[in-house]
């Protein structure tokens, strides 16, 4: 059973959404990094601003590039027709799962499995 067009359009929405808020909020701090910056070095080159525009994805910070990954993996996925299925069963996400959060990949079943495992892991 594949998930409904409109939900499906739903979700991507919502994820672009996100894509957008995060990339903006990581415009902000690289911002106010920037302006930091200028008041401890009065007289900056262009040089170097434009380096920090160059590295601008490199400088977001770790947490939101992986999530900005998984966005952009998910959106793709949306787009090529395989979204919803649980990369390691093959099996269907729930839609529920999905809406509640878009970027996963694993089906509850594999997730609470993956998370039992690594909490083995963790002794
Ligand atoms: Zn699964």
């Amino acid at each position: 059973m594949m998930v409904a067009d409109s939900k499906l359009l739903a979700i991507k929405k919502k994820l672009l959404k996100q894509r957008q808020d995060l990339l903006a909020e990581a415009e902000q701090t690289l911002t106010s990094k920037i302006s930091t910056e200028k008041e401890s070095f009065p007289d900056p080159t262009d040089q170097a601003v434009a380096e920090l525009d160059n590295n601008f994805l490199l400088k977001l910070r770790g947490r939101e590039q992986k999530l900005l990954k998984k966005i952009d993996e998910a959106i793709s996925r949306i787009d090529g027709g395989t979204y919803g299925v649980c990369e390691d069963c093959g099996g269907q996400i729930s839609i529920k799962r999905l809406e509640a959060r878009p970027v996963t990949t694993l089906c509850i079943e594999c997730k609470t499995r993956q998370e039992e495992e690594e909490k083995m892991q963790a002794g």
